[in-house]
């Protein structure tokens, strides 16, 4: 997996880069996981590359790219940060560096730690000299408070979307709302399939939440089977959740593109361009579809009016 390469130069978090001269024993990033992981791995680079983090030489590159071994990311077996995952990492960070004075252990989704963090303390509060621990997490919570104490936190900021590089599915959708059918049919289609991948991950970890349970419990008593049905139902309302989260954020998208200066070469096939009147319009529409979003009985059939109101508009 790549992370960074290809990509346009990025800057370590200042805090970070403050540090890089007398690394600490151990940070918490804080924010989205890629973001964290990025400046992770960026941080890494610069502490291994002999030039303070070029991100051009074979050291910095194989940093970024996960394949330096000195600079290890963990990521959890199961669908939690379990005990055995902690003892591993644990184990990990008593390694010495194959090169160089540090060597940089990277833990991912620590906000999914379970009986896991009073392993780990002894190691956050006191790695060894040579080892500099990395944690990353989404949010701060309770159970991550005695872990946070240890660390030195760094809130890790998500990078601003530039309005020019536009997500290829805003504009695909927003291509095929051109007045024809099979346009607004492409265009609810996509949409859809959008959704569907932006909860795959969820469901995937669902499925494995679900096994785990199953197998750590005797399924043959009735109470089980209840408490089963009541962990089902949650795992339901976090997928309706989920989906209307992702549903904000598409039409939210559609409704900056629709905004934007670039919006007209995005409807390139069609000569004319769309007035401001009619992109408020298109953009008020959105609005009220995302109100209602919570208490829509059948997305499917409000998206395809929505739709076709659009296209309308911009037909
Ligand atoms: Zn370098």
């Amino acid at each position: 997996m790549t992370v960074i390469t290809g990509e346009k130069k990025q800057s370590l978090n200042p805090i970070l880069q403050a540090t890089l001269q007398n690394p600490l024993n151990a940070y918490m990033l804080i924010g989205d996981d890629e973001e964290t992981l990025k400046q992770a791995l960026l941080f890494g680079a610069s502490l291994k590359c002999h030039d303070g983090g070029c991100l051009k030489c074979p050291v910095c590159l194989q940093v970024l790219e996960m394949q330096n071994p000195d600079v290890m990311v963990f990521e959890r077996s199961g669908a939690y940060l379990s005990a055995d995952d902690a003892r591993k990492i644990v184990a990990l960070s008593k390694r010495t560096p194959k090169s160089g004075k540090f060597q940089i252990l990277i833990v991912t989704e620590v906000h999914l730690l379970t009986d896991a963090a009073p392993i780990l303390l002894k190691t956050v509060e006191e790695p060894p000299e040579t080892t500099v621990m990395i944690l990353l997490t989404t949010h701060l919570e309770p159970k991550l408070e005695t872990l946070k104490s240890r660390c030195l936190q760094v809130k890790i900021k998500q990078k601003p979307t530039q309005v020019n590089q536009i997500d290829t599915s805003s504009s695909s959708i927003l291509k095929n709302l051109n007045g024809t059918s099979i346009g607004i049919t492409n265009a609810v289609n996509e949409y859809f399939s959008n959704i569907e991948s932006n909860i795959a991950a969820l469901k995937e970890s669902q499925r494995l939440e679900i096994e785990e349970f199953k197998g750590s419990v005797e399924m043959q008593g009735k109470g089980n089977m209840t408490l089963l049905r009541l962990f089902e139902e949650q795992q339901k309302r976090q997928v309706r959740k989920a989906r209307n989260l992702s549903q904000r954020a598409i039409l939210s998208g559609l409704q900056k593109v629709i905004m934007s200066p670039v919006y007209d070469g995005i409807l390139s096939d069609s000569k004319e361009s769309v007035d401001f009147g009619g992109r408020f319009k298109a953009v008020d529409r959105i609005n009220i579809y995302l109100k209602n979003l919570d208490r829509n009985p059948n997305d499917n059939l409000q998206i395809t009016a929505l739709f076709i109101d659009l296209s309308e508009i911009f037909s």
